[in-house]
């Protein structure tokens, strides 16, 4: 039987840890969250929930569609027609899907039935004894023929570079010429639904997106907000203080969330959000001794889906090369 070790929890690492698995792989996930998903996120705060990573997905391949279906009949996603359309978004013709309990759910659900080591953070990786050797943070020791590495390219390059791993030139420059945009998200804990018309709001000022979570069908128990701010404010921002950053976004929404109305605010920072600029394939075969990929959404057509293709591809390589 052939191994597979996979860095990231995220769609791109859990669909080729599936694929892999069908296809009798000996597969194990790992990954330095507490929980799977990645990007794939929902964070509770009191009774609400709110998603702070990603906030949606469309499914415009027959791969994808067909997971899709999976998820709708398992009661997992739901199919989402948020009222306001956002004037950037290229598959606005496409049906969009939530996760019905928020979008880690989905993620949890990928996972269901695979290896995953999570709190899991690797810090190198090498041949040995003509098998990959991967370290882990906390001393740990993992094993397997092909090595598969799913986390942000700037993380993926800072990995190689703590290993020592002699990449080749025309690799390191395709993994460095991979970025991505950061974000900084606030979600808000509040006493009284919003007074929003809609559940989502596209802004153009320090203010991207603002989802009313309840409205979206996910913090029934108490109603949230996530306000991601703009690409340009949250690279100015990202290093200041989170409190600040909370009440500064919170702030210019009065209309929407007066002072009184709110109970908590929590800010997360994502270095790495969209992938704006991509590896044009889904994934980077390394030049390596072993089999040695790269992928995720920062490889072919990005966001969740983009990241599925990413972890199906290289799960198809894999397949019919070992
Ligand atoms: C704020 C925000 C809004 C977004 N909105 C949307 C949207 O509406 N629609 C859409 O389609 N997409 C959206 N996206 C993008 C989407 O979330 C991502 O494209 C997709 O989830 C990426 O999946 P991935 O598997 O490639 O990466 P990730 O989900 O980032 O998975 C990588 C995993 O690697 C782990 N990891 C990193 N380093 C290590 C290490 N050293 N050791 C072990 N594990 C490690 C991380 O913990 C993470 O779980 C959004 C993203 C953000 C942040």
């Amino acid at each position: 039987m052939s191994s597979s070790l996979i860095i990231g929890a995220g769609m791109a690492g859990l669909t080729t840890a599936r694929e892999l698995r069908l296809q009798g792989w000996d597969v194990i996930v790992l990954d330095k969250g507490r929980g799977v998903g990645g990007r794939l996120a929902t964070r509770r705060i009191e009774q609400a929930r709110a998603d702070h990573g990603a906030q949606y997905f469309s499914a415009t391949t027959p791969a994808f569609q067909e997971v899709v279906q999976e998820l709708l009949a398992d009661k997992v996603i739901a199919k989402w027609e948020p009222a306001q359309p956002s004037p950037a978004d290229t598959t606005v013709d496409q049906p969009h899907y939530i996760g019905i309990d928020g979008m880690n759910t989905v993620a949890k659900a990928l996972a269901k039935n695979l290896t995953v080591h999570t709190s899991e953070t690797i810090v190198s990786f090498r041949v040995d004894d003509s098998q990959w050797l991967v370290e882990t943070e906390s001393g740990g020791q993992y094993r397997a023929d092909a090595l598969l590495i799913t986390i942000p390219a700037p993380q993926a390059l800072a990995l190689i570079e703590k290993s020592g791993f002699p990449i080749t030139t025309a690799d390191k420059s395709a993994l460095s010429a991979i970025a991505y945009q950061p974000c900084l998200a606030v979600m808000v804990a509040l006493h009284q639904p919003s007074t929003m018309p809609n559940a989502v709001r596209y802004d153009t000022g320090d203010i991207a997106w603002v989802a009313d979570n309840a409205q979206k069908g996910i913090s029934l128990g108490q109603p949230s907000i996530t306000i991601h701010a703009s690409a340009d404010f949250s690279r100015t921002h990202f290093d200041d203080d989170l409190n600040a950053i909370g009440r500064q976004l919170v702030d210019q929404l009065s209309d929407l969330i007066p002072a009184d109305n709110i109970s908590t605010i929590q800010v997360h920072r994502w270095r790495y959000s969209l992938a704006d600029q991509r590896h044009p394939a889904p994934f980077l075969k390394a030049e390596a001794p072993l089999t040695l990929l790269f992928g995720g959404d920062g490889f072919g057509e990005g966001n969740v889906e983009g990241a599925f293709t990413s972890g199906l591809a290289m799960a198809n390589f894999c397949t019919a090369d070992l």
